[in-house]
């Protein structure tokens, strides 16, 4: 399975700042795109603040990189229009170019109050819009403090989950909520542990036990070899890393 290498931007990205930053990725791209064949290298996704998408996609189209790298929304409403005022619609994040949402991330969890049934009905509108969602999923500190991670992890993943999830259309990412930002990592122990149980839920829940299953959390250039080695381990969902061409492409390079 080609590893997949996803960077969210989340708030960060202003014009014309980001679109050199963007173009530097492209450069690194397309070197390595011109060397090696397509199944070596990893598919490459950028989640960045919507109003970019739409210009990034131009990017991709003039460096004719379409099949190398791809872009994704960093969160969606459920609904496909209406009177919500500040949200986005899956749709329209494919009108401007996005073939993936991230849901459920933790700062949306945290910071707009999401609970497990939006989140699952976010899932479901990224499906509508033919969008592959990138399903968001992590412990906090004191879950696993409490030794609570796996059940917690559990219940998101049977939550968000539904009929016509299949490994080809759906991605989940696990994300200890304690990881992400703080330069700590779990042992690579663990994260093949919580990657193993949450293949199992989601075979259970929907019989697709080759569904990809990425790490995020402090993922670097320099810890990315050994978290993208782990058994289990499918990709990476990289925060604060993408936002510089450099060090994502390190992290890709390092898959
Ligand atoms: C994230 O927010 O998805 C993330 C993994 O962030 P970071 O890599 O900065 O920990």
């Amino acid at each position: 399975m080609r590893p997949l290498i996803a960077g969210n931007w989340k708030m960060n990205g202003r014009l014309p700042a980001a679109m050199k930053e963007f173009d530097r990725l492209l450069r690194e791209a397309g070197r390595a795109a011109a060397k090696a064949k397509d199944a070596a290298l990893p598919e490459i996704l950028v989640c960045p603040p919507a109003v970019l998408l739409a210009p990034f996609r131009d990017a991709i189209a003039a460096a004719d990189l379409g099949g190398v790298v791809a872009l994704g929304g960093q969160d969606c409403h459920a609904a496909e229009a209406g009177a919500h005022t500040g949200d986005i619609a899956a749709e329209m994040l494919r009108d401007a170019g996005a073939t993936h949402v991230i849901v459920g991330h933790s700062e949306r969890r945290a910071d707009h109050g999401e609970k497990n049934a939006t989140v699952a009905a976010k899932l479901a509108a990224a499906h509508r819009a033919g969008l592959v969602p990138i399903l968001c999923v992590g412990e906090t500190l004191s879950q696993r403090d409490a030794g609570h991670a796996p059940t917690a992890v559990a219940r998101q993943v049977r939550a968000a989950l539904g009929a016509g999830c299949t490994a080809a259309n759906t991605v989940i990412a696990y994300e200890p909520v304690w990881a992400i930002g703080t330069g700590r990592t779990p042992t690579p122990e663990d994260v093949a542990a919580m990657h193993l149980a949450i293949r199992r839920t989601v075979e259970k829940a929907v019989g697709a036990p080759r569904m990809r299953i990425l790490y995020g959390g402090s993922v670097k250039p320099d810890n990315a070899a050994t978290l993208l080695a782990v058994a289990g381990v499918n990709g990476a969902l990289v925060g604060g890393a993408s936002l510089l061409a450099k060090d994502f492409w390190g992290i890709a390079k390092a898959s």
